[in-house]
């Protein structure tokens, strides 16, 4: 098994921690902050997703009125959403 020894972020080598303490996963603060901004995107991607797809389960239970295609529309849109989302970063 190989140490990751570069920014998680930009690929940058990473400088050797001195003395004890976690090991540096990014090279700055803004490396961090991006990564954390994008996984705050990915979770709301997928909140986005799972929002769809209780709106579309909703639509066929309240019987009348029950759009399939509308139902449709809404998990593929889900589906798209999760795709697109891809792996947590
Ligand atoms: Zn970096």
């Amino acid at each position: 098994m190989t140490k990751r020894r570069t920014c998680r972020a930009c690929g940058e080598p990473l400088a050797k921690r001195l003395g004890p303490g976690r090991r540096a996963r990014y090279c700055s603060t803004a490396c961090r902050r991006a990564v954390e901004y994008a996984r705050r995107r990915w979770d709301a991607r997928l909140r986005r997703a799972a929002a769809l797809e209780r709106t579309a389960a909703r639509a066929r239970e309240r019987g009348p009125g029950f759009n399939p295609v509308r139902a449709l529309l809404l998990r593929w849109e889900a589906a798209r959403l999760r795709r697109a989302a891809g792996k947590r970063p």
